[in-house]
């Protein structure tokens, strides 16, 4: 426990025991909102890597979680659910000091993450085999078993909801685990794993090894003793890890970039809209893999569109995540504010027109942080990078669209297909253009909702499989099909020459 303070040193977690990295190494966490230094924290290299997995596999092979009966491993999460319920206040603080963002956000989203061990756990004690038709004489039973030893590679946006995502799958199957938390937000996830040692998962099975994406993360996703990589990232990285995971020959859920568009139809109320607009762009100062990056609207309620966003996003708060009436945070970090600037610079530079923000604010209370203004920006088109680019900030682009099929098109010209928005009170339509977008999920009147048995996954470069759901918990299990002669008697193949029957 840490009673919302950060701890001065955030260690590895390797076998039931909080450890340093095998050779001293440390790096500093900073609170992007101040610059102040925060705590050390270990940097795991290939010696803790190697153990971290080695402590997994034998948790894994000894049966310790895998070979409990899934009902006690329920039990086991509902109490971490509890523990964790107990916990909010003080993880939504850790969680703002580390990322920035502001602590009103980061308690409303974490007071939702027991739900996440309660629903696997439940998941866990209701799943069930099946019993395939095999032909008289037989009974093939077709079971789901546990992979392994999975590997999770968590971002830094949502550090603690993105690792239980992930976590509570792969706990209610009966995997052990290594985490990997980003460099920039790697105190919460690191404390849930002694959380869960306290609840009752067993030492070994859950491991946490901090470090760089670069070194701790790759030797991770390298590691031949791993049977399942899950990583949620930049589309970059997924690719390189979904690499490593083919050369291993295991399964990989890849969660990755987003560019999604929120499309206003003219039957909405304009209040309506820009509300759902400004909570799509700005929630988490933007850093979200869904963030409404695009919002496109029906010509005919453009202007009044873009006029009542505009004035809203100027009146957004930025200032202190700590302060209970701050809406916008900094950004994480000084690099993400370049890339960040950057790219509004680049639209400026091709033409485009920034109708709000599009700067670093002046105003001194924010020179110790990484912030940057809410943006809006007009006249981009296809020919522009920031259609395409995923900015990952505060920026948001508005564009006019002509018809349902100029906004299908608009929607779909992206490389992109995680999330999407369409704002309509016309049931017909919301579910016509819903069904044309090369999307995976689709809020009709709304944004950003998520629910752990709601599946979470994209298209095309936005990744490979889902999290939340069946389909998740089902994705750390392989089957095993058990054929079973119950009677069809014994043949003997090379026992004679006559017309054998090979089923
Ligand atoms: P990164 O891709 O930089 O990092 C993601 C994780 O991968 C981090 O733990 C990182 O470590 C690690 N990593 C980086 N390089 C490697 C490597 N070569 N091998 C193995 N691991 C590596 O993404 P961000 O953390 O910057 O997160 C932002 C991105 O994540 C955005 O593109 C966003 O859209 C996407 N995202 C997707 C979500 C989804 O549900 N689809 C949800 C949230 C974010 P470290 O940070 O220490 O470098």
């Amino acid at each position: 426990m840490t009673d919302g303070h950060m701890p001065e040193r955030i260690l590895l977690h390797i076998d039931g025991k909080q450890v340093p990295a095998a050779d001293g190494a440390t790096f500093p966490l900073d609170n992007p909102a101040t610059g102040e230094h925060l705590g050390e924290v270990a940097n795991a290299g290939a010696a803790d890597v190697d153990a971290a997995v080695g402590a997994a596999r034998s948790a894994f092979e000894d049966r310790r979680w895998s070979g409990m009966r899934p009902r006690d491993r329920a039990r086991i999460l509902n109490r971490a659910a509890a523990l964790l319920a107990d916990r909010i206040d003080e993880y939504a603080r850790l969680e703002t000091l580390q990322i920035g963002r502001p602590l009103r956000e980061m308690r409303a989203q974490l007071r939702r993450l027991p739900e996440w061990l309660e629903y696997f756990g439940a998941v866990a004690q209701s799943a069930e085999g099946t019993a395939p038709e095999f032909g008289t004489g037989y009974l093939n039973v077709v079971r789901r078993v546990p992979l392994g030893v999975a590997g999770l590679i968590t971002p830094w946006n949502h550090p603690l909801l993105i690792t239980m995502k992930k976590l509570s799958a792969a706990l209610a199957a009966g995997n052990s685990i290594v985490v990997k938390p980003s460099e920039l937000g790697p105190a919460v996830p690191s404390a849930l794993v002694a959380l869960l040692e306290e609840a009752g998962v067993p030492p070994g099975v859950v491991n946490s090894v901090t470090g760089f994406g670069a070194t701790t993360g790759r030797l991770l996703s390298e590691h031949p003793g791993l049977d399942k990589l899950d990583i949620t990232g930049g589309t970059d990285t997924g690719r390189v890890v979904a690499g490593n995971a083919g050369r291993s020959l295991i399964p990989v859920t890849a969660e990755l970039g987003g560019k999604a568009p929120v499309i206003v139809f003219d039957d909405v109320d304009v209040d309506d809209a820009v509300a759902g607009a400004l909570f799509a762009a700005f929630i988490a100062t933007g850093q979200t893999c869904v963030q409404g990056a695009r919002v496109l609207v029906v010509e005919s309620m453009y202007d009044a569109v873009v006029d009542r966003l505009v004035d809203r996003t100027r009146a957004l708060r930025l200032g202190d995540p700590l302060d209970s009436e701050t809406q916008i945070g900094p950004l994480v970090s000084g690099p993400q504010r370049e890339r960040v600037a950057a790219a509004v610079d680049r639209a400026r530079e091709q033409g485009a027109t920034v109708l709000c923000g599009g700067s670093v604010p002046e105003d001194a209370r924010y020179a110790g942080g990484f912030f940057y203004e809410p943006t809006v920006v007009a006249g981009i088109t296809p020919a522009h990078d920031l259609w395409y680019d995923e900015v990952f900030g505060p920026v948001t682009l508005v564009r006019p669209f002509r018809d349902e099929a100029d906004a299908v098109a608009q929607a779909n010209d992206c490389e992109f297909g995680l999330a999407a928005s369409v704002w309509t009170r016309d049931v017909g339509r919301a579910i016509r253009v819903a069904d044309q977008l090369d999307i995976g999920i689709v809020w009709i009147n709304d944004h950003h909702r998520i629910d752990p048995a709601s599946p979470w996954g994209g298209s095309k470069d936005s990744g490979i499989g889902s999290e939340n759901g069946w389909d998740s918990y089902r994705g750390y299990t392989r089957t095993q099909s058990l054929i079973v002669n119950a009677g069809a008697g014994s043949s003997d193949w090379f026992g004679s020459s006559a017309d054998l029957r090979y089923s």
